[in-house]
């Protein structure tokens, strides 16, 4: 990757599009951000926050500090297309537009050095590792974050599936919770022969399987409650051997962090009852943990005020999103909104092989949250 200076925000996204890296490994995206950002001449260009993570500081003004947010990682995926400035990294690709959002947040850094803002400090922050949901955590983590604490965050993900260029907007839950649990089963392994000598951890399993299908029900009354097996390892092929050990991984999704916490202590409860029933012991463990974002409602007035300034159509949605976004560490702290970005109606999905980013949404996108900076200095 080498554009020393950005020809276009268009050519910087290709670039990016070109040399994706996963989640934690942003090494090579976040310098060449910070080198692209450099020619910018931000106040302060902060590197290394919360892993690879970048921000540039605008403006001087103390007054108002507004955080702008996009992220650095790819998936592993491997790409179908085969355009010219498709993934050089094998099994490695752009399939949730990240590359499309820094594109954004440097068309806006171009247009704040244009265009200063006098009496607002903005944050541009280039976030690591937000598909398995620790970058956001850690750069909240992070003492150079933290001596920078905004007043108002907002970040934009495009959305396929809806018209392109329209805002996408939900007060309260925008995306779900969800996370990884991992159940470990211990009990005795036994001859298959003498299965009653043993401690299989075969009926606890099936008994907690068969109680997360009922989740829905129980836990979803004032909204979203989802329990998804999503695999289960008991024993091995061994036909000589009763198992003694087992592991189920669970996705919880909820559409508030009380209705999370609600099915993870049943899981606690439930297993405690089974494993002393049946004489084993138990582990849980938790991977990709995503909290709730909520969008306040002094962020989501902020960002329907700059659709309309934007000419953008603006789309109300009635019940969140399924998918997870680790935003939600950040706007747990100050005003703010995440919102969707229309990527056109027949516009392949997100983290499908055959995705790419609609370059029309960067020009676009940016003048959203050049919007936004004015409507939260209101
Ligand atoms: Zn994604
Ligand atoms: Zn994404």
């Amino acid at each position: 990757m080498s554009i020393p200076v950005i020809e276009s925000t268009r050519a910087a996204r290709r670039a990016l599009h070109r040399v994706p890296e996963l989640s934690g490994e942003e090494r090579g995206t976040a310098e060449q951000i910070a080198q692209w950002l450099s020619a910018y001449h931000p106040e302060q260009l902060l590197t290394g926050i919360g892993g690879y993570g970048v921000m540039a500081v605008f403006g001087k003004s103390e007054a108002q500090k507004i955080l702008l947010r996009c992220e650095l990682d790819a998936l592993p995926i491997q790409e179908t297309n085969n355009f010219e400035y498709r993934s050089e990294h094998t099994g490695i690709a752009h399939k949730c537009g990240h590359d499309g959002h820094m594109a954004i947040l440097l068309e806006v850094a171009r247009r704040l050095q244009q265009q200063p803002m006098d009496d607002a400090q903005v944050m541009l922050l280039f976030q690591p590792a937000e598909e398995t949901g620790t970058g956001a955590a850690a750069v909240c983590r992070d003492e150079k974050f933290q001596a920078l604490q905004p007043d108002y965050a907002f970040a934009l993900h495009n959305m396929p599936g809806y018209p392109m260029g329209s805002v996408v907007l939900r007060q309260g839950t925008m995306n779900c919770a969800s996370r990884g649990v991992i159940v470990t089963l211990t009990g005795k392994t036994a001859h298959a022969a003498q299965p009653e000598t043993g401690r299989s951890p075969a009926p606890v399993m099936t008994a907690l399987i068969d109680s997360l299908a009922e989740f829905s029900g129980r836990f979803g009354k004032n909204g979203l409650a989802l329990a998804t097996v999503v695999g289960a390892q008991l024993g091995a092929k061994a036909f000589g051997t009763a198992p003694g050990s087992a592991e189920l991984y669970v996705t919880l999704r909820s559409q508030t962090d009380e209705i999370m916490q609600a099915m993870l202590a049943e899981i606690e409860l439930q297993l405690t009852q089974l494993c002393a029933q049946y004489e084993l012991s138990f582990a849980i463990a938790f991977e990709d943990v995503f909290p709730a974002v909520n969008n306040t409602v002094e962020g989501i007035t902020v960002v329907a005020a700059a659709a309309e300034s934007a000419g953008a159509e603006l789309i109300q949605l009635s019940q969140p999103i399924r998918w997870s976004e680790d935003f939600g560490h950040i706007i747990n702290t100050c005003q703010g909104a995440l919102f969707g970005l229309g990527a056109g109606e027949r516009h392949a999905a997100l983290h499908n092989p055959d995705y790419d980013f609609p370059d029309e949404l960067i020009d676009h996108g940016a003048g959203v949250f050049m919007e936004i900076l004015r409507q939260c200095n209101r």
